[in-house]
């Protein structure tokens, strides 16, 4: 296999793999992550100012997929974000004040995780039939709250997959929970755990490097898959939004093609903020992209201090999508700022697991302060902040993205910089409705009558999937202990 477009491990012990192995495989053998193994290529943005969404996807994506996929992947470009799961406009770019505000939430579940969940499927049914595989997939998903239903969106009824997603039962809010158990699909089961989304994520990684699990799916028939953010497939298609809302500023004249910018994002598992990097890797003209964390800010503190430290309480917050203390994605920014070093990031890793802290050496260090600014809000700075700006322009911003706006203030202050900042929105204010409701009214309602005051008070739309959401259908009830999530995937591998 020639080294072109070939993926290894984050941690050096994979040999490469090709494109739709890596997709398939979700994760690395050696626990680690999978990158490519090949120098990232340069795209002209003059070139790519005459694509619309779907064609921007294709042409990116085609720079990761070796030729023998490139038709696979045009099809299924137009069928993620040519249809009718998406506006025509698939991420409107709307100006606030001196911001501007790319709205990543116009998907079939109201978050940013559309963006690449509904491409993902495609993906991997694309893969399926490259590789002639004649085994089922069985996608299984940690979320803490939004990935979780994205994922069964993107997978309910697609041929040859069925999907489990497990999501704290105390840790997300009443509408991502009444949005999972009453999805729809044949194929689909969503299963509470007493744990947080760590505790989730750690035991979906266990169950794919687990010695029995392997030895069941294979006497089976079954294949195991991540539909996170440690699948590489959900990250290739988040760095088009990147060029597409620069893109679109360079269109609406508010900036020159070739102007830096700066990215703000709300960031949890750090997926969102890595491909970005990707995208600037690629020739996106991006002076920092700001990180915003909720209270639970380990991702400041690294970024200020050049150490991971998850030796921390762990907060539930009014912005539950980032409540996270293992920020998997980061490992993958640490390998490519080592200069792919494996054996560096292994041992970082081994550290992480083993003392729950790493810390990078100054080369690394000097290179994040180099392209990366964080910060975070309080609970109480997000209510603030979602208030301001609405008091101040009429946007409506939910919890999440709150905390971009408020740490871009601060960011300003401090900095000498003041070039246009384009801040993510990854949710819509209607998915956390009591929190954003709060804010704007200070006044307190549950959480169906906070969506129907919120339109009241600001007519601004309600997406249609939230439409209703309580007259539907619960059709999964089932809670388990954090403990036996390897048992339980086990146990259902056998049933097939
Ligand atoms: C998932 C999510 C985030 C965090 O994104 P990462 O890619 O995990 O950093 C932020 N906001 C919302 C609303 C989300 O659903």
């Amino acid at each position: 296999m020639s080294k072109a477009l070939t993926y290894v491990s984050t941690r050096n012990k994979q040999e490469p793999i090709d494109f739709y192995t890596a997709i398939l495989q979700g994760i690395a053998n050696d626990g680690g992550l999978l990158v490519p193994n090949f120098d990232l290529p340069q795209l002209s943005l003059k070139e790519l100012m005459a694509l619309d969404y779907p064609e921007l996807a294709s042409t990116v994506l085609k720079c990761f997929v070796p030729k023998d996929g490139h038709v696979l992947i045009e099809e299924a470009c137009q069928a993620a974000y040519g249809g009718s799961l998406f506006p025509k406009e698939v991420v409107p770019v709307k100006k606030a004040g001196d911001l501007y505000i790319a709205e990543l939430f116009q998907g079939p579940t109201a978050a940013f995780k559309d963006m690449a969940l509904t491409l993902l499927p495609h993906l991997m049914t694309l893969s399926l039939k490259v590789k002639k595989e004649k085994r089922d997939v069985m996608i299984l998903a940690a979320t803490s709250g939004d990935t979780g239903k994205a994922a069964l969106e993107g997978f309910k009824d697609v041929q040859g997959t069925s999907i489990k997603v497990f999501y704290p039962s105390d840790g997300v809010s009443a509408i991502q929970k009444q949005q999972m158990i009453t999805q729809e699909g044949k194929n689909v089961e969503v299963i509470g755990i007493d744990g947080n989304f760590d505790d989730a994520q750690t035991a979906v990684k266990q169950a794919f490097n687990d010695a029995s699990v392997k030895e069941v799916s294979q006497a089976h028939q079954i294949f195991l898959s991540s539909a996170n953010s440690i699948n590489i497939g959900r990250l290739l298609p988040q760095i088009v939004y990147y060029f597409y809302t620069y893109l679109s500023l360079v269109k609406k004249q508010e900036i020159k093609l070739h102007d830096e910018v700066d990215f703000c994002i709300p960031s949890g598992n750090f997926g969102n903020a890595l491909a970005g990097f990707i995208a600037k890797k690629m020739g996106l003209p991006v002076h920092k992209f700001i990180c915003s964390s909720n209270k639970n800010n380990i991702l400041t503190d690294f970024f200020t201090s050049g150490r991971y430290d998850a030796n921390r309480e762990f907060y539930k917050t009014n912005a539950p999508a980032m409540d996270i203390l293992i920020s998997s994605n980061l490992e993958r920014l640490v390998w490519f700022l080592s200069d792919q070093n494996g054996d560096m990031v292994n041992r970082y890793m081994t550290n992480l697991k083993e003392n729950g802290i790493y810390e990078v050496d100054a080369a690394i260090f000097d290179q994040t302060k180099e392209h990366f600014a964080a910060g975070f809000a309080s609970e109480t700075e997000v209510l603030q902040a979602i208030n301001d700006m609405y008091e101040q322009t009429g946007y409506l911003l939910d919890t999440h993205t709150a905390t971009g706006y408020h740490v871009i203030k601060n960011y300003r202050q401090e900095s000498a910089d003041s070039l246009p900042v384009i801040l993510l929105a990854t949710a819509s204010p209607y998915k956390f409705p009591e929190a954003v409701y709060k804010a704007v009214s200070q006044n307190e309602a549950d959480e169906y009558d906070a969506i129907k005051k919120l339109h009241d008070l600001t007519q601004i739309e309600i997406p249609a999937p939230l439409i209703d959401l309580d007259q539907r259908d619960i059709r999964f009830k089932e809670v388990i202990k954090k403990e036996s999530i390897v048992d339980f995937v086990k146990e259902k591998i056998m049933q097939k």
